[in-house]
Protein backbone atom coordinates (compact mmCIF):
# COMPACT_ATOMS: atom_id res chain seq x y z
CA UNK A 1 0.00 0.00 0.00
CA UNK A 2 1.35 3.54 -0.73
CA UNK A 3 1.72 5.36 2.49
CA UNK A 4 2.03 9.22 2.65
CA UNK A 5 3.99 10.30 5.92
CA UNK A 6 3.54 14.13 6.58
CA UNK A 7 6.44 14.92 9.40
CA UNK A 8 8.58 17.89 9.86
CA UNK A 9 10.95 16.33 12.27
CA UNK A 10 13.89 14.63 10.03
CA UNK A 11 14.77 12.02 12.42
CA UNK A 12 11.13 10.71 13.14
CA UNK A 13 10.38 10.73 9.10
CA UNK A 14 12.95 9.07 8.30
CA UNK A 15 12.42 6.47 10.86
CA UNK A 16 8.81 6.28 10.19
CA UNK A 17 10.02 5.59 6.41
CA UNK A 18 12.49 3.34 7.05
CA UNK A 19 9.71 1.11 9.48
CA UNK A 20 7.06 1.33 6.69
CA UNK A 21 8.82 0.73 4.10
CA UNK A 22 10.43 -2.45 5.80
CA UNK A 23 6.61 -3.78 6.54
CA UNK A 24 6.75 -3.82 2.82
CA UNK A 25 4.84 -0.27 2.16
CA UNK A 26 5.78 2.19 -0.51
CA UNK A 27 6.15 5.44 0.96
CA UNK A 28 6.26 9.18 -0.13
CA UNK A 29 7.43 11.96 2.72
CA UNK A 30 6.25 15.21 3.18
CA UNK A 31 8.22 17.56 5.19
CA UNK A 32 4.89 20.18 6.56
CA UNK A 33 1.28 19.58 5.21
CA UNK A 34 1.59 21.50 2.45
CA UNK A 35 3.83 19.31 0.75
CA UNK A 36 1.45 16.54 2.13
CA UNK A 37 -1.17 18.16 0.47
CA UNK A 38 0.74 18.69 -2.89
CA UNK A 39 1.91 14.96 -3.24
CA UNK A 40 -1.96 13.93 -2.03
CA UNK A 41 -2.81 16.19 -5.38
CA UNK A 42 0.29 14.15 -7.55
CA UNK A 43 0.21 10.39 -6.20
CA UNK A 44 -3.92 9.98 -6.77
CA UNK A 45 -3.06 5.86 -5.55
CA UNK A 46 -1.87 7.35 -1.44
CA UNK A 47 -4.85 5.66 0.64
CA UNK A 48 -3.52 6.12 4.03
CA UNK A 49 -1.75 9.46 5.85
CA UNK A 50 0.17 9.19 8.56
CA UNK A 51 1.02 13.04 9.68
CA UNK A 52 2.71 15.04 12.43
CA UNK A 53 0.14 17.51 14.56
CA UNK A 54 2.44 20.20 14.95
CA UNK A 55 4.67 21.26 11.55
CA UNK A 56 5.19 24.44 9.98
CA UNK A 57 2.88 26.33 7.16
CA UNK A 58 -0.01 23.71 7.98
CA UNK A 59 -0.34 21.77 10.82
CA UNK A 60 -2.57 18.43 10.53
CA UNK A 61 -5.40 19.00 12.27
CA UNK A 62 -5.68 21.64 9.10
CA UNK A 63 -4.09 19.39 7.05
CA UNK A 64 -7.06 16.74 7.70
CA UNK A 65 -9.39 19.55 7.22
CA UNK A 66 -8.52 20.55 4.01
CA UNK A 67 -8.90 16.78 3.12
CA UNK A 68 -12.20 16.03 3.91
CA UNK A 69 -13.07 19.17 2.33
CA UNK A 70 -11.87 18.33 -0.46
CA UNK A 71 -14.02 16.11 -3.52
CA UNK A 72 -11.69 13.48 -3.59
CA UNK A 73 -12.30 10.81 -5.76
CA UNK A 74 -10.95 7.65 -2.92
CA UNK A 75 -10.77 7.69 0.73
CA UNK A 76 -7.87 8.72 2.52
CA UNK A 77 -6.99 7.18 6.06
CA UNK A 78 -5.49 9.35 8.43
CA UNK A 79 -3.47 8.52 11.10
CA UNK A 80 -2.58 11.44 13.63
CA UNK A 81 0.77 11.01 15.50
CA UNK A 82 0.55 13.67 18.60
CA UNK A 83 2.82 13.93 21.67
CA UNK A 84 -0.34 15.43 23.88
CA UNK A 85 -1.67 12.69 25.90
CA UNK A 86 -4.61 15.24 26.27
CA UNK A 87 -8.17 13.20 25.28
CA UNK A 88 -9.33 16.98 24.25
CA UNK A 89 -6.74 16.87 22.00
CA UNK A 90 -7.54 13.41 20.74
CA UNK A 91 -11.22 14.74 19.80
CA UNK A 92 -9.50 17.74 18.68
CA UNK A 93 -7.39 15.34 15.70
CA UNK A 94 -11.10 13.49 15.38
CA UNK A 95 -13.04 15.96 14.80
CA UNK A 96 -10.65 17.56 12.15
CA UNK A 97 -11.00 14.85 10.19
CA UNK A 98 -8.18 12.05 11.08
CA UNK A 99 -9.53 8.32 11.76
CA UNK A 100 -6.86 7.13 14.54
CA UNK A 101 -4.43 8.49 16.07
CA UNK A 102 -0.85 6.97 17.30
CA UNK A 103 1.04 8.79 19.91
CA UNK A 104 4.96 9.68 19.91
CA UNK A 105 6.90 8.40 20.44
CA UNK A 106 5.43 5.76 18.03
CA UNK A 107 5.39 2.31 19.34
CA UNK A 108 6.00 0.26 16.24
CA UNK A 109 3.49 -2.78 17.00
CA UNK A 110 0.73 -0.29 17.75
CA UNK A 111 1.14 1.70 14.50
CA UNK A 112 1.45 -1.71 12.34
CA UNK A 113 -1.48 -3.28 14.59
CA UNK A 114 -3.63 0.45 13.34
CA UNK A 115 -2.10 0.74 9.48
CA UNK A 116 -3.70 -2.27 9.25
CA UNK A 117 -7.40 -1.47 10.34
CA UNK A 118 -6.66 1.25 7.70
CA UNK A 119 -6.18 -1.15 4.86
CA UNK A 120 -8.74 -3.00 6.06
CA UNK A 121 -11.27 0.28 6.08
CA UNK A 122 -9.82 1.15 2.66
CA UNK A 123 -10.03 -2.32 0.85
CA UNK A 124 -13.82 -2.18 2.17
CA UNK A 125 -14.47 1.49 0.51
CA UNK A 126 -13.00 0.60 -2.35
CA UNK A 127 -15.45 -2.88 -2.33
CA UNK A 128 -18.17 -0.11 -1.53
CA UNK A 129 -17.44 1.80 -4.78
CA UNK A 130 -16.98 -0.84 -7.04
CA UNK A 131 -20.57 -2.33 -5.64
CA UNK A 132 -22.05 1.51 -6.10
CA UNK A 133 -20.73 1.60 -9.27
CA UNK A 134 -22.39 -2.20 -10.25
CA UNK A 135 -25.27 -0.23 -8.48
CA UNK A 136 -25.62 2.64 -11.04
CA UNK A 137 -25.15 0.52 -14.33
CA UNK A 138 -28.02 -1.64 -12.90
CA UNK A 139 -30.47 1.22 -12.00
CA UNK A 140 -29.46 2.60 -15.14
CA UNK A 141 -30.64 -0.31 -16.81
CA UNK A 142 -33.35 -0.85 -14.78
CA UNK A 143 -34.42 2.92 -15.95
CA UNK A 144 -34.11 1.92 -19.74
CA UNK A 145 -36.11 -1.57 -19.81
CA UNK A 146 -38.62 0.71 -17.75
CA UNK A 147 -39.15 2.80 -20.25
CA UNK A 148 -38.46 0.62 -23.47
CA UNK A 149 -40.44 -0.96 -25.04
CA UNK A 150 -38.73 -4.66 -25.51
CA UNK A 151 -40.45 -5.92 -28.54
CA UNK A 152 -39.88 -2.01 -30.67
CA UNK A 153 -36.63 -1.02 -28.62
CA UNK A 154 -38.11 2.08 -28.28
CA UNK A 155 -39.79 4.46 -25.41
CA UNK A 156 -43.50 2.86 -24.34
CA UNK A 157 -46.37 4.25 -23.95
CA UNK A 158 -45.35 5.44 -19.86
CA UNK A 159 -42.36 7.46 -21.39
CA UNK A 160 -43.97 8.70 -23.94
CA UNK A 161 -47.31 10.14 -21.57
CA UNK A 162 -44.00 11.17 -19.60
CA UNK A 163 -42.53 13.39 -22.54
CA UNK A 164 -45.51 14.29 -23.60
CA UNK A 165 -46.17 16.54 -20.95
CA UNK A 166 -42.49 17.51 -20.58
CA UNK A 167 -42.37 18.70 -23.57
CA UNK A 168 -45.52 20.12 -23.88
CA UNK A 169 -44.46 22.22 -20.87
CA UNK A 170 -41.51 23.92 -23.14
CA UNK A 171 -43.26 24.49 -25.97
CA UNK A 172 -45.94 26.54 -23.36
CA UNK A 173 -43.79 28.07 -21.05
CA UNK A 174 -40.97 28.57 -23.37
CA UNK A 175 -42.96 28.63 -27.02
CA UNK A 176 -41.07 26.03 -28.31
CA UNK A 177 -43.46 24.42 -31.56
CA UNK A 178 -43.28 20.72 -31.78
CA UNK A 179 -45.09 18.19 -33.44
CA UNK A 180 -46.76 14.20 -33.09
CA UNK A 181 -46.74 11.73 -35.46
CA UNK A 182 -49.41 9.21 -35.18
CA UNK A 183 -48.19 6.12 -37.16
CA UNK A 184 -50.58 3.02 -37.44
CA UNK A 185 -49.49 0.31 -39.58
CA UNK A 186 -52.20 -0.83 -42.47
CA UNK A 187 -54.15 -4.39 -42.13
CA UNK A 188 -51.54 -5.55 -39.44
CA UNK A 189 -54.02 -8.25 -38.35
CA UNK A 190 -53.78 -9.87 -41.82
CA UNK A 191 -50.44 -10.01 -41.49
CA UNK A 192 -50.96 -11.26 -38.15
CA UNK A 193 -53.65 -14.02 -39.67
CA UNK A 194 -51.52 -14.67 -42.83
CA UNK A 195 -47.91 -15.49 -41.82
CA UNK A 196 -48.71 -15.86 -37.72
CA UNK A 197 -47.96 -13.97 -34.90
CA UNK A 198 -44.19 -14.51 -34.69
CA UNK A 199 -43.50 -12.99 -37.76
CA UNK A 200 -46.19 -10.52 -37.24
CA UNK A 201 -43.23 -9.69 -33.83
CA UNK A 202 -40.63 -9.34 -36.17
CA UNK A 203 -42.48 -6.89 -38.49
CA UNK A 204 -43.50 -4.63 -35.69
CA UNK A 205 -39.50 -4.52 -34.69
CA UNK A 206 -38.46 -3.99 -38.19
CA UNK A 207 -41.25 -1.20 -39.07
CA UNK A 208 -39.73 0.40 -35.38
CA UNK A 209 -36.42 -0.03 -36.63
CA UNK A 210 -37.57 1.48 -40.06
CA UNK A 211 -39.25 4.46 -38.33
CA UNK A 212 -36.51 5.49 -36.09
CA UNK A 213 -33.94 5.29 -38.98
CA UNK A 214 -36.97 7.65 -41.35
CA UNK A 215 -36.51 10.23 -38.35
CA UNK A 216 -32.99 10.10 -37.01
CA UNK A 217 -32.16 12.78 -34.83
CA UNK A 218 -35.07 15.11 -35.57
CA UNK A 219 -38.26 13.09 -33.50
CA UNK A 220 -38.24 10.48 -30.79
CA UNK A 221 -40.14 7.43 -31.27
CA UNK A 222 -42.43 5.91 -29.15
CA UNK A 223 -44.68 2.41 -29.16
CA UNK A 224 -48.21 4.25 -28.47
CA UNK A 225 -49.88 0.67 -28.25
CA UNK A 226 -50.57 -2.56 -30.08
CA UNK A 227 -49.26 -1.73 -33.74
CA UNK A 228 -49.52 2.05 -33.58
CA UNK A 229 -46.53 4.22 -33.10
CA UNK A 230 -46.14 7.62 -31.93
CA UNK A 231 -43.70 10.49 -32.80
CA UNK A 232 -42.88 13.27 -31.26
CA UNK A 233 -40.59 16.16 -32.86
CA UNK A 234 -39.27 18.85 -31.49
CA UNK A 235 -38.98 22.79 -32.63
CA UNK A 236 -40.89 21.87 -35.95
CA UNK A 237 -43.54 23.53 -38.15
CA UNK A 238 -46.27 21.81 -39.91
CA UNK A 239 -44.48 21.18 -43.67
CA UNK A 240 -41.44 19.54 -41.74
CA UNK A 241 -43.27 17.44 -39.98
CA UNK A 242 -44.86 16.78 -43.21
CA UNK A 243 -41.54 15.83 -44.63
CA UNK A 244 -40.55 13.41 -41.75
CA UNK A 245 -44.53 11.81 -42.09
CA UNK A 246 -43.55 11.19 -45.87
CA UNK A 247 -39.95 10.08 -44.71
CA UNK A 248 -41.22 7.69 -42.13
CA UNK A 249 -44.24 6.06 -44.39
CA UNK A 250 -41.71 5.49 -47.58
CA UNK A 251 -39.16 4.09 -45.18
CA UNK A 252 -41.78 1.33 -44.08
CA UNK A 253 -43.53 1.44 -47.15
CA UNK A 254 -39.97 -0.35 -48.65
CA UNK A 255 -39.31 -2.59 -46.52
CA UNK A 256 -39.49 -6.25 -47.74
CA UNK A 257 -40.00 -8.75 -45.11
CA UNK A 258 -39.44 -12.85 -45.23
CA UNK A 259 -42.08 -14.51 -43.76
CA UNK A 260 -40.83 -18.62 -42.71
CA UNK A 261 -42.11 -20.51 -45.78
CA UNK A 262 -42.74 -18.21 -48.48
CA UNK A 263 -40.75 -17.43 -51.09
CA UNK A 264 -41.67 -13.72 -52.63
CA UNK A 265 -41.18 -11.42 -49.87
CA UNK A 266 -44.15 -9.51 -48.41
CA UNK A 267 -44.53 -5.66 -47.71
CA UNK A 268 -46.19 -3.41 -45.13
CA UNK A 269 -48.01 -0.24 -45.66
CA UNK A 270 -48.72 2.75 -42.90
CA UNK A 271 -51.05 5.34 -42.38
CA UNK A 272 -49.88 8.34 -40.40
CA UNK A 273 -51.41 11.60 -38.85
CA UNK A 274 -49.74 14.94 -37.59
CA UNK A 275 -50.50 17.88 -35.88
CA UNK A 276 -48.06 20.23 -34.87
CA UNK A 277 -48.40 23.33 -32.46
CA UNK A 278 -46.87 26.33 -32.98
CA UNK A 279 -47.85 28.26 -29.57
CA UNK A 280 -50.60 30.44 -31.34
CA UNK A 281 -53.51 28.21 -29.28
CA UNK A 282 -54.64 27.17 -25.87
CA UNK A 283 -54.51 23.73 -26.72
CA UNK A 284 -53.50 20.93 -23.99
CA UNK A 285 -51.27 17.95 -24.96
CA UNK A 286 -53.87 15.56 -24.89
CA UNK A 287 -55.96 17.98 -27.71
CA UNK A 288 -52.78 18.11 -30.19
CA UNK A 289 -52.51 13.93 -29.48
CA UNK A 290 -56.48 13.74 -30.79
CA UNK A 291 -55.63 15.95 -33.98
CA UNK A 292 -52.90 13.63 -34.78
CA UNK A 293 -55.27 11.00 -34.19
CA UNK A 294 -58.00 12.03 -36.26
CA UNK A 295 -55.58 13.02 -38.92
CA UNK A 296 -54.94 9.59 -39.35
CA UNK A 297 -58.26 8.30 -38.68
CA UNK A 298 -58.66 10.32 -42.05
CA UNK A 299 -55.74 8.74 -44.09
CA UNK A 300 -57.39 5.61 -42.93
CA UNK A 301 -60.57 6.20 -44.19
CA UNK A 302 -58.86 7.91 -47.21
CA UNK A 303 -57.26 4.88 -48.24
CA UNK A 304 -54.22 4.00 -46.36
CA UNK A 305 -50.79 4.90 -47.01
CA UNK A 306 -50.54 7.93 -46.85
CA UNK A 307 -49.83 10.67 -44.11
CA UNK A 308 -52.90 13.25 -43.42
CA UNK A 309 -52.11 16.14 -41.35
CA UNK A 310 -54.66 18.44 -38.75
CA UNK A 311 -55.75 20.24 -40.33
CA UNK A 312 -57.50 18.19 -42.76
CA UNK A 313 -58.03 19.43 -46.64
CA UNK A 314 -60.92 17.52 -47.33
CA UNK A 315 -62.51 16.50 -44.73
CA UNK A 316 -64.36 13.20 -45.84
CA UNK A 317 -68.01 12.86 -45.37
CA UNK A 318 -69.44 11.80 -41.64
CA UNK A 319 -69.50 7.94 -41.17
CA UNK A 320 -73.14 6.55 -41.50
CA UNK A 321 -74.47 6.35 -37.86
CA UNK A 322 -74.01 2.87 -36.57
CA UNK A 323 -77.19 0.83 -36.10
CA UNK A 324 -78.00 0.40 -32.91
CA UNK A 325 -80.43 -2.52 -31.61
CA UNK A 326 -82.74 -2.36 -29.17
CA UNK A 327 -84.03 -5.10 -27.06
CA UNK A 328 -86.82 -6.67 -28.55
CA UNK A 329 -89.88 -7.98 -26.61
CA UNK A 330 -89.88 -11.78 -26.72
CA UNK A 331 -92.21 -13.45 -29.15
CA UNK A 332 -95.16 -14.85 -28.15
CA UNK A 333 -96.13 -17.85 -29.72
CA UNK A 334 -99.32 -19.34 -28.83
P1 LIG B 1 -56.00 -0.99 -39.93
O1 LIG B 1 -55.38 -0.79 -41.27
O2 LIG B 1 -57.39 -0.50 -39.87
O3 LIG B 1 -55.15 -0.40 -38.85
O4 LIG B 1 -56.06 -2.55 -39.71
P2 LIG B 1 -55.27 -3.42 -38.67
O5 LIG B 1 -55.50 -4.84 -38.99
O6 LIG B 1 -53.86 -2.98 -38.64
O7 LIG B 1 -55.92 -2.97 -37.32
P3 LIG B 1 -56.59 -3.79 -36.16
O8 LIG B 1 -56.74 -2.79 -35.04
O9 LIG B 1 -57.80 -4.50 -36.65
O10 LIG B 1 -55.54 -4.86 -35.76
C1 LIG B 1 -54.36 -4.59 -35.14
C2 LIG B 1 -53.67 -5.88 -34.91
O11 LIG B 1 -52.38 -5.71 -34.36
C3 LIG B 1 -54.43 -6.78 -33.97
C4 LIG B 1 -53.42 -7.29 -33.02
O12 LIG B 1 -53.46 -8.68 -32.91
C5 LIG B 1 -52.11 -6.90 -33.65
N1 LIG B 1 -51.08 -6.66 -32.66
C6 LIG B 1 -51.07 -5.72 -31.68
N2 LIG B 1 -49.93 -5.84 -30.95
C7 LIG B 1 -49.24 -6.88 -31.46
C8 LIG B 1 -47.99 -7.50 -31.14
O13 LIG B 1 -47.28 -7.11 -30.19
N3 LIG B 1 -47.59 -8.54 -31.90
C9 LIG B 1 -48.33 -9.00 -32.95
N4 LIG B 1 -47.87 -10.00 -33.66
N5 LIG B 1 -49.52 -8.43 -33.27
C10 LIG B 1 -49.96 -7.39 -32.54
MG1 LIG C 1 6.10 18.40 14.26
MG1 LIG D 1 -54.27 0.13 -34.67
MG1 LIG E 1 -53.46 -1.02 -38.02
Amino acid sequence: MKILIAEDEPTTRALLGRTLERWGHEVVSARDGEEAWEALGVHSDLRILVTDWEMPRLDGPALCERLRASPKAQYVYVIMLTSHRDPLHTVQGLDAGADDYVCKPFNPAELRARIGVGRRLVSLQDELAVKHRELEVANAELRRLASTDPLMQIGNRRSFDDALLRRHALATVDGRNYGVLMVDIDHFKSFNDRFGHAFGDQVLTAVAAAAGQALGREAELYRYGGEEIVGMAPDIDRDRLQVLGERLREAIGSLRLFAPGFDSPAGVTCSVGIAAWDGAEDLTAQALLERADAALYHAKRAGRNRVERWPMENPLAPLAPKLSITPQAPLVTG
